[in-house]
């Protein structure tokens, strides 16, 4: 007889991404446990207004977290959260993980989605202005910032990239770059150099940003001459890489060099009977749909996968 603590399957993460692969796996009655080492919602819950949800016009990402949750726990499945893993095997048929509070659990798959967060500056006043004028994501907020004057940090694709999609709303995009050239593609730079509301601050970095309520201005020290110049902004766009939450997967599945988990079309990893899912996967766009998307494909292709094993297992008895 099955322990208490076997389940059909257990994901790994409570952001978006999670919770769909929880609500579909659950209503398909496979029994279901969602661990988490954080608050339920992942980054969801860091998101003041999502107003790019379809269907919803506009809500708060704690608000939407807490009815995904909500839609999970009444399909069956279980969620424990600010619990830490301390042991995951996730080869041969039965999978288990085991928690630094003593509890331990076995699975016959496991789905990864345990998300991952942009590269901050940690420097002063960042952490404050978090959601009150400085900004991690374009597509997200760009929208709050029509006929504003912004910063955009970083000299990659993505910062050169959003700068130019940014000047759709704002009407005036500085982009401060570390060093004296970029490192996008040329076509990427071309296009932002000749646009006529984007401006360069070369080899200088934003040293502390400052305000009241919300963001006003930002210290930019120029690297080459150590003068720092007070400028002001309405808004601060931070481009400057992004970090998959998959360090305890290392030399457990295949990563990329960018630690992101290497996924096929169906969510499959390199390991059978394990899927993954949202912006801890390598793919270019991260937001709540894409990571709602890939929770879906993850729980039908790990349906599909546990039918299959029971029908297996069932003609290995009669046999
Ligand atoms: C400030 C901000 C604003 C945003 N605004 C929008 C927006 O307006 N619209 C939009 O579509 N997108 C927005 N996004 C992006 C969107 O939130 C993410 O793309 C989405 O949340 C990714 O979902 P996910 O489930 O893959 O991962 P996450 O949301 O990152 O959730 C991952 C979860 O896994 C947990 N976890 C991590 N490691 C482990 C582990 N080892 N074991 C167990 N659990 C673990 C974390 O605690 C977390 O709860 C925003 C993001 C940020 C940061």
């Amino acid at each position: 007889m099955e322990s208490n603590n076997h389940y059909d399957a257990i994901i790994l993460g409570a952001g978006p991404a999670g919770l769909t692969a929880g609500i579909y796996l659950s209503r398909a009655r496979m029994k279901t446990l969602i661990l988490d080492e954080g608050t339920v919602g992942g980054q969801m819950v860091l998101t003041h207004e999502i107003a790019n949800y379809p269907g919803v016009e506009s809500i708060s990402g704690y608000q939407l977290a807490s009815i995904m949750k909500k839609q999970a726990k009444t399909f069956g499945c279980d969620i424990k959260s600010n619990v830490t893993v301390h042991r995951i095997e996730l080869e041969g048929e039965v999978k288990s993980i085991s928690l630094s509070d003593g509890n331990s659990y076995t699975s016959n798959s496991i789905i990864l989605t345990p998300g991952g967060r942009s590269r901050t500056l940690g420097v002063p006043g960042e952490n404050n202005f978090k959601g009150k004028g400085i900004s991690y994501c374009a597509t997200c907020d760009g929208d709050f910032f029509t006929n504003k004057e912004i910063i955009v940090v970083g000299g990659g694709n993505s910062a050169i990239e959003e700068a130019v999609s940014l000047t759709k709303y704002a009407s005036k995009v500085t982009i401060v770059h570390q060093f004296d050239h970029f490192q996008a593609f040329e076509h990427a730079i071309e296009e932002a150099k000749s646009n006529p509301k984007i401006n360069f601050i070369m080899e200088s970095a934003i040293t502390a940003f400052h305000g009241n309520e919300n963001l006003e201005s930002a210290d930019i020290k120029n690297l080459r001459t150590g003068e720092t110049q007070n400028f002001k902004t309405d808004g601060t766009f931070i481009f400057i890489g992004y970090t998959p939450n998959t360090g305890f997967l290392k030399g457990k599945i295949e990563l990329n060099t960018w630690g992101e988990i290497v996924v096929k079309n169906d969510m499959s990893t390199t390991i059978e009977g394990v899927y993954a899912a949202g912006d801890s996967t390598a793919k270019r766009f991260r937001q709540v749909t894409t990571a709602v998307g890939d929770g879906t494909v993850a729980a039908l292709a790990a349906s599909n996968y546990l039918n299959e094993l029971k029908v297996k297992q069932k003609q290995s008895i009669t046999v």
